[in-house]
């Protein structure tokens, strides 16, 4: 009814009386430059968008909830773990990684998995991936990575041959390389993957004492993927269908689900493992630590306006709560600077103020004052600094992390094992994948490494046969490259501080 219909107001409160008809002189113009409400209008709209996401630009995300399941008091004092059927408020956030934010959801890629629980402790967010690995091992090596993924700076095109130069020469990323061209690098949709921790994060109890954890977000929608040419068929018939899946499953009310499973490792077990337990190259073999169900995730809600719920949503590793810290994983190191300054860049210094991102279950009391979009009272007029007695809020020494100690000369270190980067992707190409999988890896494979200059190709097909012999002389045949000159380059090709020559 015409009486229930709100005033069309500026963005300062004042009723605006027509919105069809800018201000001119006579029926022919020229425009009035007193037609405020047109000005603030074409203002507003020159500055609608933000800066995309150097990396994950292209997202959907879900509201829902975290349930625990079994306890796991022992392990970490995390009040929103603390009870067998405690629920938590989440946002999961669903993302490609190389990709502008108009690109495909079906493009060849790591899926991001961010969740952020909205905890009584404040917030916690795990900033994961749809595989347990990474690419590289040390920050310094980022950036370099990512412009590798993207776009040619002459040509503006996507570039074969700076993608296989760089893995390439990164023999370490075999192990994320062999997963990214299974067809998991291509999931049918968000729902249809599982998301995984991927780095090593501490657990501590309330007695002091710590342990390992890595997270595992096993879809209950079962894992199903794209060929690449169910792939390259669905980008240009619906460049949004993940998006699209999400929305729609959510709206049904389908309720989309993880399990969610941790394996444990001891402090002891770390010392001892075969694998530098915190190198995110690698995985904790299942049969060395079994993974435990602890709870479940359930989306159950859509966002009301994308852009205030998913694109402002800003996820940082370091968002962590009393009984959960870092591990000393490198790259997991590196990214607890690096989201919280990418976000500053993106959303400005007071991002932590936007409704999503603002803890729901938690106050917020500090001495942080003013700034960019300083939002709200801003402290209103109690005390700015610390200490001071007039009543300002006080540090509370129990929820200190337990001590622990560090060690080692102090240097540029490389990682002591490189000659374990190939075993576990031969574990996969051999034990865990099928025929199937296989002939769809090395297709995948040839189809993309097909496109670079010949060198490359060898360098690579080179770290391929280092994985696994039969896995290399595959991808070797199938790009018409001579395998015995491969397997030469194998011989010479020793991890991460090693180059083959070719
Ligand atoms: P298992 O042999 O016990 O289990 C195999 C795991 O591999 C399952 O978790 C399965 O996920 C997953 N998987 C199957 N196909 C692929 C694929 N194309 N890309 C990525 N993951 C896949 O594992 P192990 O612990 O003995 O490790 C063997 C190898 O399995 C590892 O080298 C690693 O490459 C891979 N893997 C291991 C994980 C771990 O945390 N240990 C996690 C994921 C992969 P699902 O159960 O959902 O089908």
């Amino acid at each position: 009814m015409a009486d229930d219909k709100k005033n069309y107001t500026t963005g300062f409160g004042a009723t605006v009386d027509d919105d069809q008809n800018s201000k001119t002189a006579g029926s022919t113009g020229p425009l009035l430059i007193q037609d405020t409400h047109l000005l603030e209008k074409l203002g507003h709209f020159n500055r609608e968008r933000i800066p995309e996401r150097v990396v994950h630009a292209k997202g959907a995300g879900a509201y829902g909830y975290f349930e625990v399941t079994a306890d796991v008091t022992r392990y970490t004092r995390a009040k929103f773990l603390s009870e067998i059927g405690k629920r938590t408020e989440v946002l999961a956030r669903f993302s490609t990684v190389g990709g502008e934010k108009g690109s495909a959801d079906a493009e060849r890629d790591p899926r991001g998995f961010a969740v952020k629980f909205y905890t009584e402790e404040g917030n916690y967010d795990m900033t994961g991936n749809n595989t347990p690995v990474f690419f590289i091992r040390d920050p310094l090596k980022f950036p370099d990575f990512i412009h590798t993924q993207k776009r040619h700076p002459g040509t503006n095109l996507k570039d074969p041959d700076m993608f296989w130069d760089f893995l390439s020469l990164t023999p370490e990323s075999i192990h994320q390389v062999t997963i990214l061209f299974s067809d998991r690098g291509t999931p049918r949709t968000f729902r249809n993957m599982n998301g995984y921790g991927s780095h090593t994060f501490k657990w501590y109890n309330e007695n002091g004492e710590y342990y390992w954890v890595k997270y595992h977000f096993k879809t209950e929608q079962g894992i199903q993927n794209f060929t690449r040419d169910e792939a390259t068929v669905m980008k240009g018939q619906d460049p949004d269908h993940a998006t699209r899946d999400l929305y729609e499953a959510v709206k049904r009310g389908e309720n989309p689900s993880w399990r969610v499973e941790v394996q444990v490792m001891t402090q002891g077990q770390a010392r001892e493992y075969r694998f530098n337990p915190f190198d995110v190259t690698k995985v904790w073999f299942h049969s060395d630590f079994p993974p435990v169900t602890i709870g479940k995730m359930v989306l159950n809600r859509n966002a009301k306006n994308y852009f205030a719920d998913v694109e402002q949503a800003a996820f940082s590793p370091a968002n962590f709560v009393p009984g959960i810290g870092a591990s000393p994983d490198k790259m997991l190191q590196g990214r607890l600077f690096a989201y919280h300054d990418a976000h500053i860049h993106r959303l400005g210094p007071n991002y932590h103020l936007l409704p999503v991102n603002r803890p729901r279950a938690a106050g917020v009391n500090n001495y942080q004052r003013d700034g960019l979009m300083a939002l709200g009272d801003n402290g209103g007029d109690s005390p700015n600094y610390y200490p001071n007695s007039f009543g300002g809020p006080e540090p509370s020494s129990g929820v200190a992390e337990p001590p622990f100690e560090v060690s080692g000369q102090a240097a540029r270190n490389p990682y002591v094992h490189p000659n374990d980067d190939f075993f576990q992707a031969g574990e996969l190409y051999r034990r865990v994948m099928t025929a199937e999988d296989r002939d769809h890896l090395v297709g995948n494979i040839t189809g993309h490494l097909g496109n670079a200059r010949k060198r490359i190709q060898l360098r690579q097909a080179a770290v391929f046969y280092k994985a696994d012999a039969e896995y290399g002389s595959r991808v070797a045949e199938g790009l018409a490259l001579d395998v015995k000159e491969v397997k030469r380059l194998a011989d010479m090709t020793t991890g991460d501080r090693a180059k083959a020559t070719a």
